[in-house]
């Protein structure tokens, strides 16, 4: 294994799958803090994290170890960036944590993913998202006479045929630079000849943040 800089951040650095069993032999082995005797161990988990508690008649004292770094000073990193991987995946999370049970590794909920995902994961997507398009847009100023496709589509993806999605494209620098979602009865009905009164509202829209 190639070496790792002890400021490696936590989600970079490798991770183990570690047994109960290999875990507690080696906490069992003697008190950390003053090396003597056979210290009581406890232990608890919070989801894919493990909490070893030494608890030592001889010095009286109580040793505790994480199995995971925390972040933001409370929340298990593995957790984090576990429901993080699901999500970028584009996987199904109850398929997942379903292959993590039935291997028998600590996981937590469903119910505890989804509180992921509200308190941590979308708002981390949007801001990259607004950052990635304001760095978009500064190079498009740069550019005279850009030129742009967009388009619209609903009644599919989910069959909605409340909501429409609808995507500007830069074609001259071949990426999507803005898209939306609108509720296609509150799109207003632009007299532009052949061109898609939703579509008239995203390119009014993508002026407004230009
Ligand atoms: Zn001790």
């Amino acid at each position: 294994m190639h070496r790792v800089d002890p400021d490696t951040k936590v989600e970079d650095e490798p991770k183990f799958i570690a047994f109960y069993s290999k875990l507690l032999g080696l906490f069992s082995l003697f008190c950390f803090l003053c090396r003597k005797g056979k210290p009581k161990i406890t232990v608890n988990r919070s989801g894919t994290m493990a909490v070893f508690t030494q608890t030592c008649k001889e010095c009286g004292r109580s040793f505790q170890w994480r199995s995971q770094p925390l972040v933001l000073g409370k929340y298990p990193a593995g957790n984090i960036l576990l429901s993080f991987g699901i999500l970028m995946a584009g996987a199904s999370v109850s398929r997942v944590l379903l292959v993590l049970k039935h291997m028998g590794l600590a996981v937590f909920s469903l119910r505890t993913y989804f509180l992921h995902q509200k308190k941590f994961l979308f708002p981390v997507v949007l801001h990259y998202w607004e950052e990635y398009r304001g760095k978009l847009l500064d190079q498009l100023k740069g550019i005279p006479g850009a030129v742009w496709s967009g388009d619209g589509r609903f009644d599919s993806m989910g069959h909605s045929a409340k909501y429409g999605t609808y995507t500007m494209f830069s074609c001259d620098l071949m990426k999507i630079v803005h898209f939306d979602i609108l509720q296609v009865s509150s799109i207003l009905v632009i007299c532009i000849p052949h061109l898609n009164p939703a579509l008239a509202k995203m390119i009014y829209s993508l002026l407004l943040i230009w």
